[in-house]
């Protein structure tokens, strides 16, 4: 009797559920053997830049998917988006030529022109009416034109035929000094086109200039985005009318497609209700004048680290995981939207799609409809005490709901909204006061690894995989309920 005493009370400790022990174990693995960072080593240094219609999106594609299988998750490769033409750059290098030379800082859309090469031209003032246009056209061949009537804010310079017709009729109705005479410089043989923009810049994708592409339309000039600071010493320089030369080497290159980019898919199947989903996403393709390393590489690595904690902790959820590495998201929420309105998931069996995209932050809390909230209280209990630095809180929703997001915007998880699937996310901190502004690196050539930060990161991922297996181990979908106020 005593000795079957002893042993009961010995057994004790170790009598945890099996969700409790997959539990500790993520709460441990998270802490003694993270792998957050390495994933975001290898997508932001080594991968890099990730731009829709480019080879190295989906060779990050690949190692996603070859990834998400080496944990022995069921991978789908879905794909959801075709582009006509592809466009892979290399390296770009400028220099002011002159007795005060200097190395140029600028960037230029990778579905623009290059050079071919280093090539060298004297500069000229954008000619703004028809009749400046002809006292220099004869000069402009072999030229770059500084241009201030074009937009400063890294979208490229519309080249499509459709941009050339709207021009010529905004000129025909006398709008003359205000639109730029594109099809005119480049038919007069310009090298390119170089606009002020303020550090860091942005070069941002213009969907007419990338999607409309074909084989026999490709841009002939270069679209350079300079720094500003750098822009005004050249303005003057030609004002003054100083004897120099620009000379750039830019290595974008065009190849026919059509190029397929494709979300992936990887599951944790569910025990009991296998065709029932907790969502968790984030999205792979980044524009490329950087690496793309917080927008939105880190969302990618704490996604993928999220799942590899569960799959490493043994977990069996009821109900299926599912990971979403997005794609397009760049252009218009391509992938998510695809995902959504194809209704690949039905709605009805998303107990909630968690998206993660933004700067590289700590979760720190998550509010929900009061309907939700005992659920997630629950759920979440785990991580309140498990990084006394980080404490995590559930809190209540108070007040009304908004209403039900009629348009599309912001993220991935934007599609799901709108049809009325709950998008409950995480709130992100900058708990240590690191100085992080996510606005100062958005979408720049800021975006990269070294604005990355570990410790949040690493956190979060745990946080996703503890309420994740929480709520797929419920034995109901969220509620809805008080979720969106009906219109
Ligand atoms: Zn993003």
């Amino acid at each position: 009797m005593k000795r079957i005493l002893l042993i009961a009370v010995m057994l004790l400790p170790l009598g945890l559920s099996a969700q409790d022990k997959v539990v500790k174990n993520i709460l441990e693995l998270g802490r003694t053997d993270n792998r957050t960072m390495e994933y975001a080593d290898y997508i932001a240094r080594n991968i890099g830049g990730r731009l829709v219609g480019t080879h190295m999106l989906n060779h990050a594609e690949d190692w996603v998917a070859e990834t998400f299988r080496s944990w022995g998750l069921e991978v789908t490769v879905q794909e959801a988006v075709e582009i006509g033409v592809g466009f892979d750059r290399g390296p770009w290098s400028g220099r002011m030529l002159s007795e005060d030379g200097m190395p140029l800082h600028f960037g230029t859309p990778a579905y623009t022109a290059g050079t071919r090469g280093p090539v060298k031209g004297r500069v000229f003032l954008e000619p703004k009416t028809r009749n400046e246009f002809e006292r220099v056209k004869g000069a402009l061949k072999g030229a770059w034109v500084l241009v201030e009537t074009a937009p400063k804010n890294g979208l490229a310079i519309d080249s499509s035929p459709r941009a050339d017709s709207l021009r010529a009729s905004l000129l025909s109705e006398g709008k003359e000094g205000s639109v730029l005479l594109y099809k005119e410089m480049v038919d007069a043989g310009v090298l390119g086109f170089i606009r002020p923009a303020v550090a860091p810049m942005q070069v941002l994708y213009n969907r007419a200039t990338c999607f409309d592409l074909t084989m026999d339309n490709l841009p002939k000039a270069c679209d350079i985005i300079l720094d500003e600071r750098q822009f005004e010493i050249i303005k003057q320089k030609t004002v003054s009318r100083q004897d120099f030369l620009l000379e750039f080497d830019i290595r974008n290159h065009f190849f026919p497609g059509p190029m397929k980019h494709h979300n992936i898919l990887a599951v944790i199947k569910g025990t009991k209700y296998p065709d029932e989903y907790v969502m968790l996403g984030s999205h792979l393709d980044a524009y490329d004048i950087a690496t793309g390393s917080t927008d939105d590489g880190q969302g990618v690595c704490v996604t993928m680290e999220t799942a590899r904690l569960l799959a490493a902790s043994g977990a069996k959820p009821k109900r299926s995981i599912m990971f979403c590495i997005w794609t397009g998201e760049e252009y218009g929420l391509l992938g998510s939207k695809y995902f959504v309105e194809n209704k690949t998931v039905p709605w009805d069996k998303i107990s909630n799609y968690f998206n993660r995209d933004g700067g590289p932050l700590a979760a720190v809390s998550v509010t929900v409809p009061p309907a939700m909230y005992d659920d997630f209280n629950e759920v979440c209990k785990p991580l309140f005490d498990y990084n006394p630095d980080i404490p995590f809180t559930v809190n209540k929703r108070e007040g009304d709901p908004s209403p039900r997001p009629a348009r599309a915007g912001g993220s991935d998880h934007a599609y799901f909204a709108i049809n009325g699937i709950p998008t409950i996310s995480f709130r992100e901190k900058d708990v240590f006061g690191y100085d992080f502004n996510y606005r100062d690196i958005w979408h720049t050539e800021d975006d990269l690894f070294d604005k990355l930060i570990p410790a949040y990161m690493e956190h979060s991922a745990v946080v996703q995989a503890v309420t994740a297996y929480g709520i797929a181990n419920l034995d109901h979908l969220l509620s809805r309920q008080g979720l969106y106020r009906e219109q």
